[in-house]
């Protein structure tokens, strides 16, 4: 049998700059998602990127709701940082990306302004921005829209050269404006979009409020009944290397198969929302179905999204064997399982 003698367990919280600002955050009691009913008065929006959530794209981050430097969701969890104005719709990487999402109007209306010309670069760092704000450039490729009776949706980080409207175009519900890309402040693909009425920022998942905070009446001014996922998986797969945020962010480890050659081999999980707390189990197989690795591991902070990895070294007395290597993985809190899923790999 294949001996489980050394293996290398590593849990890294990265913690990223959302659309920028990293903080991880205490996690409050989160509210049972209701159904909320809609207001006659207010636009209703469908959501504003090409895609299926919960299978090819996922909400990342939510307005965050606390006035003070603290943090918290519609739903009083945590998943958002500080001063966070709208919902990020976001693809599972650069290489997602780069397939073309579009980016769709979320009601009808006209655009009133429009910026192309910023570049997809990744930001994993206070210098670049820093450098982004002072240009005025967060928002990225972008555009607002305004949808009459002082209401506006603003969509920002779009594909440099994608944008499809300029000032002046009328769109309909669905119209395409762009792709969805990584420009501007953003450290994942993704399209970030505000609502505004009369200029003040609202939560489409509350509706017009005057109160802040989580425990208020909403009526979600979504189009449709959107589940509340904090939690989930970005991607998951085998790598010859620890995989860290900037390397899954920009679209790497898609490798099909390995080599015997490698020096180490890694099942990763890149997953969102975790929080202390949680437990996670791997088990990582050799292709005999020897048990290389059954380690179960407690979350020790809430992280908005990090990678999660077990491994094993390449050593002549216990060698990485050609074959398919098989991971399985569980996140549980509270005994129920938010994520499960196995991968498979073949070393030739
Ligand atoms: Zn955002």
């Amino acid at each position: 049998m294949f001996v489980r003698s050394f293996f290398l367990v590593v849990a890294s919280i990265v913690a990223f700059g959302g659309c920028a600002a990293p903080e991880s955050a205490s996690t409050a009691t989160e509210q049972p998602d209701v159904a909320a009913t809609p207001d006659p008065d207010w636009p209703q929006f469908s959501i504003p990127i090409d895609c299926t959530l919960g299978e090819d794209c996922f909400i990342l981050l939510y307005p965050d709701r606390d006035p003070t430097s603290g943090v918290v969701d519609f739903s009083c969890g945590t998943q958002t940082y500080d001063t966070h104005k709208g919902t990020d719709f976001a693809v599972a990487d650069a290489t997602i990306m780069a397939r073309g999402i579009p980016v769709l109007a979320a009601a009808p209306g006209r655009v009133l302004r429009a910026r192309d010309g910023v570049a997809d670069d990744r930001v994993d760092s206070n210098e670049e921005r820093q450098s982004l704000e002072q240009r005025g450039i967060e928002c990225g490729n972008g555009l607002v829209i305004d949808h009459g009776d002082g209401w506006e949706t603003q969509y920002c980080h779009l594909r440099n050269g994608s944008l499809a409207v300029e000032p002046g175009t009328e769109v309909e519900r669905g119209t395409v404006l762009g792709l969805v890309g990584m420009s501007g402040l953003a450290s994942f693909p993704h399209v970030h979009m505000s609502v505004r009425h009369e200029g003040q920022v609202v939560d489409p998942f509350v509706g017009l409020a005057d109160e802040t905070g989580c425990q208020v009446d909403r009526r979600s001014m979504w189009d449709r009944q959107l589940e509340y996922e904090p939690t989930g998986l970005v991607r998951a797969g085998f790598s010859d290397r620890f995989p860290n945020a900037n390397s899954l962010w920009n679209g790497e480890h898609y490798e099909k198969e390995l080599s015997t050659n490698i020096d180490e081999i890694w099942f990763w999980i890149h997953r969102y929302g975790v929080r202390e707390g949680d437990v996670e189990q791997f088990l990582l197989l050799d292709p005999r179905g020897g048990v290389v690795t059954d380690y179960e591991q407690t979350v020790e902070e809430f992280s908005l999204s990090s990678p999660s990895a077990v491994g094993k070294r390449n050593t002549p007395d216990r060698p990485i064997l050609p074959g398919t290597w098989r991971g399985e993985y569980q996140l549980l809190r509270d005994g129920e399982v938010l994520i499960d899923i196995d991968r498979e790999i073949e070393v030739r």
